[in-house]
């Protein structure tokens, strides 16, 4: 079955567009893969257009080949030293090529108005935490969702908690990790969600 026949009735979204932090490999259990597939159709049946890492290599491309199957618009954003396809792969959808890794992240942020966090390594460890770092400085004002697929994420969030009861996270910037297990789940606290903490400039 082709993937854009998953896809039926659209409905509207805050979200215009939503930036996807996943990993460059595909995860050994299969419900990671699943996960980015039904994370790709939520998006497409809410006709939210995808920013990513760009290329097809991971669970990076199957939600990009997924939203774009759907007929929503897929932006890649890959620095040049990326490009080569033996590292990303082909990327489906519009490719723009920033000089650096920095440069790509502040692109991604800038193009999207929520950010959500499959399953990944260091690359997508990294850049979560940088956007939940940027909220709660007040960079941004956009909603940060973790996709935390059979407990993946649990060490992770109890860490955090950790840091909150010693001090170095305050609870209200705790309150910027919005989780949940499904992406149907986590769209929905996403648009529900409000700013509690306090940050230091607007953006
Ligand atoms: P990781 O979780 O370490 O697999 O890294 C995945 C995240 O880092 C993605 O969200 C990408 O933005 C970025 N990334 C890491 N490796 C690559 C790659 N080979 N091609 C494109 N993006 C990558």
């Amino acid at each position: 079955m082709e993937t854009h026949q998953l896809f039926q009735t659209k409905t509207n979204s805050r979200f215009k567009r939503i930036c996807v932090f996943c990993g460059s490999s595909p995860g050994k259990n299969p419900s990671y893969q699943l996960a980015a597939l039904q994370l790709a159709q939520q998006l497409v049946e809410r006709n939210i257009d995808l920013v990513y890492g760009g290329g097809s290599i991971g669970l990076m491309g199957l939600v990009s080949q997924a939203v774009h199957d759907g007929g929503c618009h897929v932006l890649g954003v890959i620095p040049k030293t990326l490009m080569l396809r033996e590292l990303t792969g082909e990327t489906v959808g519009e490719v723009r090529p920033v000089s650096g890794m920095h440069q790509r992240k502040a692109e991604m942020a800038k193009q999207a108005d929520a950010f959500i966090a499959l399953p990944g390594g260091y690359g997508t460890l990294e850049e979560l935490l940088e956007v939940i770092t940027w909220a709660q400085l007040g960079i941004h004002h956009k909603p940060v969702g973790l996709l935390n697929v059979d407990g993946y994420y649990n060490a992770l969030l109890s860490f955090i908690d950790k840091a909150v009861a010693e001090g170095f996270i305050t609870p209200a910037a705790r309150n910027i990790i919005v989780s949940a297990q499904t992406a149907q789940e986590l769209i929905f606290k996403l648009e529900d969600y409000k700013p509690k903490h306090c940050g230091v400039e607007g953006w």
